[in-house]
Parts: structure tokens; sequence; C-alpha cells
């Protein structure tokens, strides 16, 4: 969630970088074009410039060779004839006025001869192009007229005396350049022309015409005035501005943006200027940007649209997986509630079960205990009857003989009591290591005057490393009879009777393997050997309580016993205890 913002901040910005990389280019785009159709157009009217002034430029020559001006300059000619000759000639070249003027500037001659502004008489010596011409060097030059006011284009040329070594005087042509100012305002093109002092002296716009493209210096100002070039006019700058920010060779003017181009008319020493109005460059630019802004604001707007739909599918996505595993939580917490239900009356179930198991262990032991004892009782009943008999008889010796019987079957007895009272007594918890050799090696000492009767054959094999476990080594002991006794006991009838005691040391563990060639175990009583009571041996033979008590024994002291069937057919019980190693390193 928080991501967001910084997202959208970044699309913002880059949505901004590309909106001014289009105006960039758009602008490049738009300036280059308007640049090339510049000096296009450029090329167009200097050519036109230089035609409209070069198509004059032979009459004032034409004119210092004619015989009669020659006349009149040194004094014998008819002027009158001439100056009609200058009318007919001005009118057919389409000149504004062709005059001749004599050495020291005065007009002689004028095709303006009887117009109201004839130059006939007047002065004209203070002009460059007078002074350049009475040098031998034919001139050009561009004046507002002194007596006209019209401006216009001088072309002059000395006029030579007949033998051609001396200038007499000096023939003009002025020409009226305001039809190419109309043809430029008519093109609807804003065309310029400065002169070598940046005085724009030609323009489409009247509104330009006489400014300085700079603030012009003290001595041009008196140069000019002397000359008269621009008479009555004071020369004021144009007052444009450039633009920095747009482009080096954009400008602003009476509030309007224009680019500026321009080239050089040598010939004159003047420069044509173009100025390319930006108003409808603008327009094309701010479209393009616009229509990229707009584009990028959909596409930002798209994107946005696109994100909050997939966001929204996600977290609908979410909430129906919040709702299904809510149904599964509400479904396992019936399920857990279930469960406790069914493990309670599981529980209540395994007490009733327990109770009667109870029950009926009770009920088996009595049975066993009224059936083991009663058989003794009956015989002493019998014998202590007996002994009354013969002690009234005065047979004292049958008597003792009596007396000794009943006093084996009240050991027989006692010994039955003593096997209940072991399997119902519970460990005091008085452990101590015990060494399990020691303990294997005093029982089978212990068993002699059992095994060797049976004509049963002991192999021992018995780890040497001591092997410890804690324990009550009564008990072990009680573990070790049983187990040999019910080996002893299996192997009564076999041919083979061989006994194995293997002690194996098992890093922590040890593992005590009884093994007999006796009659083995059935599935059956596989299953039940370890119940208290279970028995397959005869009535005074057996109560059914040795492995009982075994496995208990073992199960305090933390270890396990099974019985398997060995390769001889009979049975190997197998004793696994935990060793007792606090007292030494363990075993490798
Ligand atoms: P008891 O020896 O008084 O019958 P136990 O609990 O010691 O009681 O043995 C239960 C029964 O397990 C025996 O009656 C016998 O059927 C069987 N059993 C025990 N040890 C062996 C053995 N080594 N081989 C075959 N059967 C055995």
């Amino acid at each position: 969630m928080k991501k967001r913002p910084i997202g959208i901040l970044i699309a913002l910005a880059m949505a901004l970088f590309s909106i001014w990389q289009v105006y960039q280019l758009s602008k490049s785009m738009v300036l280059s074009s308007l640049r090339e159709t510049g000096e296009a157009r450029l090329n167009l009217y200097a050519g036109t410039v230089q035609g409209a002034l070069e198509k004059y430029s032979y009459l004032p020559f034409l004119l210092a060779k004619n015989h009669n001006i020659q006349h009149i300059l040194q004094g014998n000619g008819d002027s009158k004839q001439v100056n009609r000759y200058l009318t007919v000639v001005n009118k057919q070249a389409g000149s504004a006025a062709l005059f001749i003027m004599n050495s020291a500037g005065v007009t002689l001659c004028s095709s303006n001869w009887h117009e109201d502004l004839s130059f006939v008489g007047k002065n004209y010596g203070f002009r460059p192009y007078f002074k350049d011409a009475m040098e031998g060097v034919a001139s050009g030059f561009f004046a507002i007229g002194v007596t006209t006011s019209r401006p216009g284009y001088f072309f002059s040329a000395p006029i030579y005396n007949f033998a051609g070594n001396t200038v007499i005087g000096v023939a003009v042509v002025k020409i009226d350049l305001t039809p190419l100012e109309k043809s430029w305002l008519e093109g609807g093109e804003m065309v310029l022309v400065g002169d070598k002092n940046g005085i724009l002296f030609l323009s489409s716009l009247s509104q330009y015409k006489y400014k300085s493209l700079e603030p012009l210096a003290s001595e041009t100002i008196v140069t000019i005035k002397e000359e008269k070039q621009y008479h009555g006019i004071t020369i004021q700058p144009l007052g444009f501005k450039k633009s920095q920010l747009f482009a080096d060779d954009v400008i602003s003017l009476s509030g309007a943006t224009y680019l500026l181009s321009s080239r050089k008319l040598p010939e004159f020493q003047w420069r044509i200027y173009y100025l390319a109005s930006l108003t409808e460059a603008r327009k094309l630019i701010f479209g393009t940007v616009t229509i990229a802004a707009v584009t990028l604001f959909l596409i930002l707007l798209l994107t946005l649209y696109l994100r909050e739909r997939r966001l929204k599918r996600i977290s609908n996505r979410r909430a129906s997986h919040a709702k299904k595993l809510s149904k599964i939580n509400k479904r396992l917490q019936l399920e857990i509630k279930e469960h406790s239900r069914t493990e309670k009356e599981l529980r209540e179930t395994q007490q009733e079960v327990i109770q009667a198991g109870k029950l009926a262990a009770l009920g088996q032991m009595s049975a066993v205990i009224s059936h083991e004892l009663n058989q003794p009782i009956a015989a002493i009943r019998t014998y202590a009857a007996s002994c009354r008999k013969f002690f009234e008889k005065d047979k004292k010796q049958m008597v003792l003989q009596n007396l000794d019987i009943i006093s084996d079957l009240t050991e027989h007895m006692g010994s039955i009591t003593s096997q209940l009272k072991s399997f119902a007594r519970k460990s005091d918890g008085e452990f101590e290591p015990v060494n399990l050799q020691d303990r294997i090696n005093r029982v089978q000492f212990m068993l002699e005057n059992q095994i060797r009767p049976a004509g049963v054959m002991v192999n021992l094999e018995l780890c040497e490393t001591p092997i410890t476990v804690l324990a009550d080594p009564v008990k072990i002991d009680q573990v070790l009879i049983n187990l040999i006794r019910n080996a002893i006991d299996s192997m009564a009838n076999s041919t083979k009777k061989q006994l194995t005691i293997v002690l194996i040391n098992k890093e922590t563990n040890a593992e005590l393997h009884i093994s007999d060639s006796g009659h083995g175990i059935d599935p059956e009583s596989m299953r039940q050997l370890f119940e208290p009571f279970f028995t397959t041996k005869g009535a005074g033979e057996g109560l059914g309580l040795g492995l009982s008590i075994s496995f208990r024994i073992i199960n305090e002291i933390g270890g396990t016993i099974r019985a398997t069937e060995n390769e001889y057919g009979g049975a190997t019980f197998i004793v696994c205890l935990p060793q007792h190693l606090s007292n030494r390193e363990p075993t490798k």
C-alpha cells in the first residue's frame, strides 16, 4: 500500500518528461521547417531586389554617352530637348526619375522638368553617389528624395567630355522600390531590407520602416544627416527582443513572436530579413503537446484502472479464500468438538473396560488361587484326619510322617502366595548399578540343581565389557530365573536340550538373548504371553505370572522384553535394557 504514491509519482514524472520531450521534438521540427522556408524565401526576395535594381543600372551609362547631354554639360546644348528625351526614356524604362548634374552638383536636366517638384536647378552635390561619380566611379545609394520626399535608389555614372579624360557631370537614375514592398505585403510576407548601418529602409510593414536594428552610433547619425539620406526622419531603434528560451533566432516584436532569417546582399552592402510568424507554429506545437499529454493521461488512467481492477480481483480472491478458510476453520472446530466428545466417550469406555478387565483379572486370580490352594488344603485336611487316627492308634511314626507332608504342603502354598505377593507388590524404587554378567553367572549357579537333572546343555556367550544397569538386583535375578526356568520347562520333552544365553553390548543398551530348543510358542500363545495368569502348563505346574512379573520389572527399569521363534524351533526371549554409563566412557 505504501508503494502506491511513489509509483504514481514516478509515473507522473515519466509522463511529464515524455511531454517535455514531445515539446522539444515538435519545436525543433517546426523551427527547422520554418528555417528552411525562410532560407528559400530570402533567396527568392534577394533575387527580386537585385533584379529590380539591376535592370536600371545601365541607364546612367546610356545617358553618359549621349552627345546632347555632353553638349549641355559643356554649355552649348539644348536643355529642352534633353529634358524631353529624359522624360521619354524614363517613361519607357519605368524608373522614378532620370537627371543630369553638372560638376558642381546642380541638376541641369531632369525627366520631371515640367513637374512642380522638378529636380532642375537643385543641387545634390552632398549625395555620395554624386561624389563617387565625380571621382569616376559609378555608384548606387538609397535615400529619401530631398525634393520629392519620396524614397528611392539612385544609380549614378560619370559623364566624360568628348576627349574622355575629364568628368564633366553625373547621370543619375532614381528607382522607386515601393512596388517591391507592395508585392511583399500582398503576399502576406514580412520582408525587411537594412543598409550597412542596420537601418531598415524597405519593409512590407510600414511601421518597421526607417527603424534601426541596433541604436546608431553618433558619427553614423552625423554622416546620415550630411548625406541627407533619411531626410526629415529621425531614426528610432526597432525595439525587438531575442527570445533566449525558445531559440536564438526567435525574436519578439510588437507583442508577436517571429523566427528571424537573414542573408547578405553583398552588391549593395545590405542585409535582407525575413520574419516568419510563430503564431501558427506555436499552435501546432501546443496541439502536439496537448495530444501527447492527453494520450499519456489516458494511458495513465488506463494503467491505473487496470491496476485497480487487478488489485480488486486479488482482494476478491483473497476474500473468497478467507471465506473458504473460515468455513474450513468452522468445520475443523466442529470436528475438534466432535473428536473431544468422542475422546471423552472413549475415555469413559476405556475406564469401564479397565474396570471390567480388573474384575476379570480378579475373577481369574481367585479362580487360580482357589484352584491352586484347594488341592493342598484338601490334602492337609485328609492328612490331619489320618494324623488323628494314627495318634489314637499310637502310631507315632505315621503321625510324624503325615506332619512332614502337611508341612511340605503348607510350604507349597506359601510359595504360591509369595508369587502372588510379588505380582501385587510395586517397586520401592531403590535402584543400584547391577552387573549383568555377575547376575547371569549367579542365577546359573543357583539353578544348577534344576539344569543338570534335566540334562540341559548351557552355552554362555557374554560380552567381555562389563555391562551395568540401574535396577534392583533381586528383581533382575527374578527375571533371569523366570526366563531360564521356562526354557528348561519347554525342553522337557525335547531330545536336544540346548540353553543359550547371549549378552550383547549395543552402545547405550544391552541385549540379552535367552534361547532354548524347546517346543516353541504357537501364534495364539504369543499374543497373550505377557498377560497375567496366562499359562499352558498343567495344574500345580504354573501360575502364569512369571512373564507378566518379568515384563513389569523390565518396564520399570526402562527396558523391553519380547519373544520370537528361533532357528531350532524353540523360543528366544530378547530383553533390551538401558546401560548405566555414568561410571565409564560409552563403549565404542
Ligand atoms: P508359567 O510358567 O507359570 O506358565 P509364565 O508367565 O512364566 O507362567 O509363562 C506363561 C506361558 O508362556 C507358559 O505357560 C508357556 O506356555 C509360555 N512360555 C514361557 N516361556 C516359554 C518358552 N521358553 N518356550 C515355550 N513357551 C514358553
